[in-house]
């Protein structure tokens, strides 16, 4: 797609934020296009100050309402102003910022611009794949990932919900488990394997060494016009290695032994003939319920239920 002189970005969002950076990178004047004030924009602290230091000028508290054109071409965006609604006002206190405020009659203005991007949010389209939706707009997939009411499918990412790369990539792992599963022959988990979060207050941090995190640089080139360098500095091997060592495995095993060393019944154990997949493995008719093995635990993992 052929970039404009200058580019209006409608939204508020790190995708509002990435797509200036990008029209700049181009060549463009970027102006980005907030219906908000600048603390109820959605997008995170970081990516607002890197759009701004690399040159996207804000327009806030603005509603589009027209791309003005020329023929064909765009010769601007017309806009209006937002006032925050009054308290009690239908949708005052929506969950999306943007409806939290109206327009303000009478307040027009038009932005000279010859390129328009919205970046107010995406949904999927699932024309032909509606037996997967349950008539809604999203992939419906179980804590398996797997679809619902189809045994043979498998979905998540972005098609379950709007997320990140991260979630994605742990949807397709879950995916691919469930797919081996299936394949030979074994049934799915019943329940999610882990649904709480494991807090700090039940990490035994004493058990940890201090280390201090190693912090990504930023770089931001001199002229962003045709520069494509990398603006958050990698961290070097070494660095990276040390961060993964700080990792503390909330909420999972590491192998420590700890466990093992203090129950005083002798119920854990770390032999090579425990069952498939058990490192540790307790031995419940030794066990007497004593906590010791939890209270002593340095990730959580352990949880002393009732069943
Ligand atoms: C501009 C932008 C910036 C982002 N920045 C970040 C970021 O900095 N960090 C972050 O974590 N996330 C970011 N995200 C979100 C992240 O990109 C997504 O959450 C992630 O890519 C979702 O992965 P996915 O595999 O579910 O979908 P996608 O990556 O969208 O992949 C879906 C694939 O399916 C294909 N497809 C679609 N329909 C069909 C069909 N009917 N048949 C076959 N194939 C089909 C598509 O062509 C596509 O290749 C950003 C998103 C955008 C749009
Ligand atoms: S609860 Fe006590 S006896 Fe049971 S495994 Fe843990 S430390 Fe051992
Ligand atoms: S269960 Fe906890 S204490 Fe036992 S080996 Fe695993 S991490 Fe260590």
């Amino acid at each position: 797609m052929p970039i404009g002189r200058h580019v209006a970005v409608i939204g508020d969002g790190d995708v509002a934020m990435d797509v200036a950076r990008l029209a700049l990178r181009l060549g463009a004047q970027a102006t980005l296009v907030s219906g908000v004030p600048r603390e109820e924009m959605k997008c995170s602290g970081f990516e607002f100050e890197e759009a701004v230091a690399e040159g996207t000028r804000m327009v806030y508290l603005a509603g589009s309402v027209e791309v003005v054109r020329d023929g064909e071409l765009v010769k601007g965006l017309k806009c209006i102003r937002m006032v925050k609604k009054e308290q009690g006002e239908e949708g005052w206190d929506h969950p999306i910022p943007f409806f939290r405020f109206k327009v303000e009659p009478g307040t027009e203005f038009t932005l000279e611009v010859d390129q328009v991007v919205a970046s107010i949010g995406q949904t999927t389209d699932m024309t032909g794949l509606e037996q997967t939706t349950g008539g809604g707009p999203w992939l419906k997939v179980d804590h398996n990932q797997q679809v619902e009411g189809m045994s043979n499918v498998f979905g998540g990412g972005d098609a379950v919900r709007i997320t990140l790369l991260t979630t994605a990539i742990g949807h397709g792992r879950k995916a691919a488990e469930s797919m081996d599963l299936l394949l030979r022959g074994q049934p799915l988990p019943a329940r999610p394997s882990r649904q709480d979060v494991i807090r700090f207050e039940k990490l035994k941090w004493d058990y940890f060494q201090p280390a201090s995190q190693k912090k990504r640089r930023l770089d931001h080139p001199r002229e962003v016009k045709g520069s494509w360098r990398e603006v958050l500095v990698p961290l070097t091997r070494e660095q990276a290695v040390a961060e993964s060592a700080r990792c503390m495995s909330c909420g999972l095993c590491f192998e420590c032994n700890q466990c093992m060393l203090f129950c005083p019944q002798h119920a854990i154990t770390r032999f090579p003939g425990n069952p498939e997949g058990e490192v540790m493995f307790t031995i419940y008719e030794r066990c007497v319920g004593c906590h010791i093995c939890a209270e002593i635990c340095p990730t959580g993992y352990i949880d002393m239920g009732m069943d």
